[in-house]
């Protein structure tokens, strides 16, 4: 049995780690939902994770914490986007998953486009001896520099740094997210000074 945080920015991985835990789940034919939050977004498909020409069977995926089959048993639970839930949902879950479970893996983000923390995954992280097992952040390089390790997430709309005022969750086709080093992120604050000079 292992509670896991599974952090880091946009791009650094957590999508290709939900899908390893799905592979060796079905290696082992254990029981597995994918728990997602009940979120809709334009060109978004909440029930497609597509990852190195693996599709994960859209069975397999609940959306929101009151649409969950508690009278099941899953082997693996795994949590996407956690930052999106709320924390009395995250407990929600671990009531539960925790007597019947022997994975249960949050993967999320830490920090929104202007580096505020996420409430839920904060707590997760501020908690973590007392509810997880394991806690490891997923860092990657910067798309910009190629060089600096990544711990920001770049938010451009319309291939321009976006200002503070959109929205915390916001997807669309004129939307990118990449992960920046400290010195290549561009963040709302840094936009407010170029203005102000
Ligand atoms: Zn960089």
């Amino acid at each position: 049995m292992a509670i896991s945080l599974i952090y880091g920015p946009t791009g650094s991985g957590k999508t290709k780690r939900l899908v390893k835990a799905y592979i060796l789940a079905g290696r082992y034919n254990l029981k597995t939902i994918i728990i997602k939050p009940n979120v809709l977004y334009e060109e978004y498909d909440p029930y497609r994770i597509q990852y190195d020409g693996i599709t994960i069977k859209e069975n397999l995926f609940v959306l929101g914490i009151d649409k969950i089959p508690l009278d099941e048993k899953y082997s693996f639970v795994l949590v996407e986007d956690v930052h999106l839930f709320s924390i009395p949902e995250v407990h929600i879950v671990l009531e539960n998953f925790f007597p019947i479970s022997n994975n249960i893996t949050f993967y999320g983000l830490l920090k929104d486009f202007a580096n505020r923390e996420f409430e839920t995954t904060a707590y997760l992280l501020k908690n973590s001896k007392n509810l997880l097992d394991n806690v490891e952040e997923l860092k990657t390089k910067c798309t910009v520099c190629g060089k600096h390790v990544a711990r920001n997430t770049q938010r451009l709309i319309n291939k321009v740094p976006a200002p503070i005022t959109t929205p915390q969750i916001f997807l669309n086709k004129f939307v990118e997210h990449y992960p920046t080093c400290d010195k290549c992120y561009v963040g709302p604050d840094k936009l407010v000074e170029e203005v102000n000079v």
